[in-house]
């Protein structure tokens, strides 16, 4: 498994595992949790939730799934805007720690921007910190502008990630956003590596998986472990499709397939407002 360092010096997968829309099925939650487990037998080690997702039924099924493997694994949490004030954030946190059945979360995330000020929100994340309940704090869905403005805060140099829409379709960060967070060693998180799974029927993708050996999906998420500085967290529920995933890191692509994928999905021509889900 490739690994990246966060800016705090820990080591994290470079291939983790979103839970967006996991948990909210009982009927497909056996296989859900087998398909966490053998994730991270396989290295997908990051797991990334979030107080929304199924109003914590996605928190509680990781809970489930991790259980007794709670050190092998690197857990992300996101609060809600609504959430991120100084007062809220305790009580949020707690409810996650509870749902996810753990002493304290590893990376903390603020899951967009809203009305509380950024500055608040720090104090919030490192009073958690201190408190022992979230190892590391960051972002997602801030944009360049505010990424700025948050790192210029007092504490705000501690934030670890951006987590934000990334894959090949959706390329538009590579104009501004990484190259910013790539001179600070910041990595991204990619998040919706397949387009939701839109991209695993492009048909340009498709034939370029056709011609190299691989699936699309595997194409999609080999393109951004190519990048630097770059986690991707794809969701299955289906652990077919996870093993399948997971062998996208023994695609690394050649310079040539890059150009070829850099021809059928072009680069950014100039700067866009960053787009999210
Ligand atoms: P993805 O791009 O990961 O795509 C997931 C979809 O693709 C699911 O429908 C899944 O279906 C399908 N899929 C997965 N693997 C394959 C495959 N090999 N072949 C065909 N289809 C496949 O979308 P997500 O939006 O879920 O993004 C991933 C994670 O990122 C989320 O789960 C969440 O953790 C995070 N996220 C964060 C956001 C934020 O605002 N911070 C916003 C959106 C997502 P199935 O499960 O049936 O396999």
């Amino acid at each position: 498994m490739k690994h990246l360092t966060l800016p705090c010096g820990e080591s994290v997968a470079a291939l983790g595992q979103g839970t967006w829309r996991i948990g909210d099925d009982p009927a497909r939650r056996r296989e859900e949790i087998e398909c966490l487990r053998r994730g991270i037998d396989l290295g997908l080690t990051l797991i990334d939730t979030a107080e929304m997702y199924g109003d914590g039924r996605s928190e509680a099924l990781v809970g489930e799934a991790i259980d007794g493997r709670r050190d092998e694994v690197f857990l992300v949490s996101k609060v809600y805007p609504h959430n991120a004030s100084r007062r809220a954030m305790q009580r949020s946190c707690d409810d996650s720690l509870r749902r996810l059945r753990v002493d304290a979360i590893d990376l903390y995330l603020l899951h967009w921007p809203g009305n509380v000020p950024l500055a608040e929100t720090v104090e919030a994340f490192e009073a958690l910190r201190r408190a022992g309940k979230i190892r590391h704090w960051g972002v997602s869905n801030v944009d360049l502008s505010l990424m700025g403005e948050l790192h210029a805060l007092p504490g705000g140099a501690a934030v670890q990630t951006d987590q934000v829409l990334y894959n090949l379709a959706r390329r538009g960060v590579e104009w501004d956003l990484l190259p910013w967070l790539r001179e600070r060693r910041i990595p991204v998180m990619a998040y919706s590596p397949l387009d939701e799974g839109r991209l695993v029927r492009r048909r340009g993708l498709v034939e370029f998986g056709q011609r190299h050996g691989m699936t699309p999906a595997q194409a999609a998420i080999a393109w951004l472990l190519a990048r630097d500085g770059v986690i991707a967290i794809p969701k299955t529920g289906s652990r077919r499709r996870l093993e399948e995933n997971a062998l996208a890191i023994e695609h690394p692509l050649t310079t040539a397939q890059l150009e070829e994928l850099d021809a059928l999905f072009p680069p950014p021509k100039r700067a866009t407002p960053l787009e999210m889900i």
